[in-house]
């Protein structure tokens, strides 16, 4: 075993771990800790933008932002982080800006902002009850816009000390006697476990798409931050609210961002109608992704979809009619996509979509200072921070909007590193760690290396993938909700028959394949229980049987927290409410 004693430990280095570490100046010492290489991290996937009301482009305001966004949420989110956020996104542009990131410009100079969906103002101005219009709210570097934010974060933190542990797979956070005191961590390369001793923790460690068959998510997107929270007995928030974003390319789920419709694309059934007139008759293809999806499930449904050539349905988004130089200079990225993987030319051809698993909207229960909290009087685990995806802030509530989770990483990112530095000045400490740090970790993986049952991982994950997509989709049902705990119980009872084919140290990228779906597994776990429990439907979580939205009884977060041999526990936690009442929700 390895020990290493640093003042902070961050788990993840997208965006969130990222901004978070720039904050971590010396005397203090900081590692950062990613299973992957820092710039694969999927915020360097990230396409369309990031928002705030800067108003280089048309008149904005950050409380018209804060009020898209809270009605974006299906009035789930917090609206006092809501407020916060929208209000500080003009500082954090700016800041992004000094920092060297490359922003798409404006003629004059100033940076670019293009149109995303749910981002509106009044008609107009002077009436702010006045019918709510797309605006330009998005700034952007081009279709590239989490590469080009990545790059400048990582050059950024890299100025500090911060010291880099690449292809570190973290497997357990140390909690003990009520505070945070480290993680441990498996060096892929070796095969070693390691402790790293730390005054405070940050979970980074971004979203869980994986659990999923079709999913915008990298492969690395398996969720192991909240499993890993979880199986300790803390609770996760609003793990029900899983994101489809509508266009990820038919079958395979790679993202067409939004930005494609932002700038003027056009969603098409088989009758060539554009569809989400009807479903959206102000915004039309600009409402939001949940209103979209569903629109495009029951396009397919109602028989409008496109029939492809093995029998599956998608429908066309239609790009056709942009200018050959908006492909070009604004949507380059995604012009590619459709050409490589589909062999389509959308400068002649519509793009076949469908909708893909693109994002959590729930997470690790944080305050608005990255500080994770327990329980609904909002008791802090000491030492103990997150953010980003992998968090539930809640700024997002039951649908995020496009362009608000690079926002969510560089507002609360940087919160939490400040946060952290402040816990340090106040004279933080290591404190002493269990004897049986390692045991945990030592053991599972000691009897995945020994298992000789006749399940295999890759069958498993495939099996679970489907499932999850079949049973707790777009739309769900208490039918489909149920049969999905019963099919979870059973794949983790073949999970204890698993046998490796690699049983070495080195490289066991088998080993940590099998780590991931057990990760995977406790996280479809608690979306399931989760979106069993709300009987009722509101933003990403469509029930059936319960098609309306029910204030009375569920304006209130999940949180659910697992029991080891029993189903998990569900209880609750008020939504902060400052402005706005909750309205129904017409676009
Ligand atoms: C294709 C795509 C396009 C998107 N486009 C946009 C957009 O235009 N605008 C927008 O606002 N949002 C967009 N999003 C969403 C947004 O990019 C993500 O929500 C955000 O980047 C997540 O950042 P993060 O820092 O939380 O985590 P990530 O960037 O996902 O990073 C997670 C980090 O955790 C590490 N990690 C995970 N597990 C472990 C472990 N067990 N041990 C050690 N390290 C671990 C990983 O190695 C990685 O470094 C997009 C998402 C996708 C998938």
């Amino acid at each position: 075993m390895q020990e290493h004693r640093v003042d902070v430990v961050i788990v993840g280095s997208g965006g969130a771990g990222l901004r978070a570490a720039v904050e971590i100046t010396p005397p203090y010492t900081c590692a950062v800790l990613s299973k992957v290489h820092p710039l694969r991290s999927h915020t360097g996937a990230a396409q369309g933008g990031v928002c705030a009301a800067l108003g280089n482009e048309e008149e904005d305001s950050w409380e018209w932002h804060a009020y898209d966004t809270i009605k974006g949420s299906d009035f789930l989110g917090d609206q006092d982080a809501i407020e916060l956020m929208c209000q500080d996104a003009i500082r954090a542009i700016i800041e992004l800006e000094h920092m060297g990131m490359p922003f798409s410009r404006r003629p004059d100079g100033r940076i670019a902002q293009r149109r995303f969906g749910g981002h509106t103002k009044p008609e107009n101005p002077a009436d702010p009850n006045s019918r709510r219009i797309p605006v330009r709210r998005a700034c952007y570097s081009a279709d590239r816009t989490g590469h080009a934010m990545l790059h400048t974060l990582y050059e950024n933190a890299l100025k500090n000390n911060v010291r880099f542990f690449s292809e570190f797979f973290v497997t357990d956070v140390i909690v003990y006697n009520g505070s945070c005191r480290g993680v441990v961590a498996l060096d892929i390369r070796s095969g070693e476990l390691h402790v790293f001793h730390a005054k405070a923790v940050l979970f980074a460690t971004g979203g869980y798409g994986r659990v999923y068959q079709v999913t915008s998510n990298a492969h690395a997107g398996t969720g192991d931050g909240m499993a890993v929270v979880y199986r300790r007995g803390i609770p996760l928030e609003d793990m029900e609210f899983v994101q489809f974003h509508p266009t990820g390319l038919w079958r395979l789920g790679v993202l067409i961002s939004e930005a494609a419709r932002g700038e003027g694309g056009i969603l098409r059934n088989k009758h060539g109608e554009p569809f989400m007139e009807r479903y959206a008759p102000t915004v039309k293809d600009l409402a939001p992704r949940d209103l979209v999806s569903r629109a495009i499930i029951t396009e397919i449904r109602e028989g409008r979809g496109i029939e492809a050539r093995d029998g599956t349905f998608y429908v066309g988004l239609d790009l056709t009619h942009l200018p050959e130089q908006v492909l070009r200079e604004k949507l380059p990225e995604i012009t590619g996509f459709a050409q490589m993987y589909l062999g389509v030319d959308p400068r002649r051809e519509w793009i076949p979509v469908q909708p893909t698993v693109h994002y959590a909207m729930g997470g690790i229960p944080t305050d608005v200072d990255g500080r994770v909290v327990l329980d609904a009087n909002n008791t802090v685990l000491r030492g103990m921070y997150a953010a980003g995806e992998v968090a539930c802030v809640s700024v997002h509530g039951a649908n995020r909007l496009g362009t608000n989770s690079l926002l969510d990483l560089i507002v609360f990112g940087r919160r939490a590193g400040k946060a952290i530095m402040e816990y340090l000045r106040s004279g933080a400490d290591w404190e002493e760690l269990p004897a049986d740090v390692l045991e945990f970790s030592r053991e599972r993986i000691e009897r995945l290396r020994s298992g000789s049952g006749q399940e295999r991982v890759a069958p498993l994950r495939k099996e679970l993938q489907r499932s999850m997509s079949e049973y707790v989709g777009v739309f769900r049902t208490e039918q489909q909700l149920l049969q999905m705990t019963s099919i979870l119980q059973d794949l983790r009872q073949r999970y204890q028959r698993l046998r490796l084919q690699d049983t070495g140290r080195q490289f066991n990228t088998e080993l940590v394949e099998a780590l991931e779906l057990e990760n995977l597994l406790d996280v479809a776990e608690a979306i399931t229980y989760s979106a069993l429990n709300r009987r009722e439907s509101r933003g990403a979580h469509a029930r059936e049987d319960y098609p309306k939205r029910d204030d009375q009884n569920w304006l209130k977060h999940t949180l659910i927290r697992k029991r080891e041999g029993a189903e998990p526990e569900i209880f609750y936690k008020p939504v902060r409410i400052t402005r706005y009442q909750p309205v129904e929700r017409t676009y």
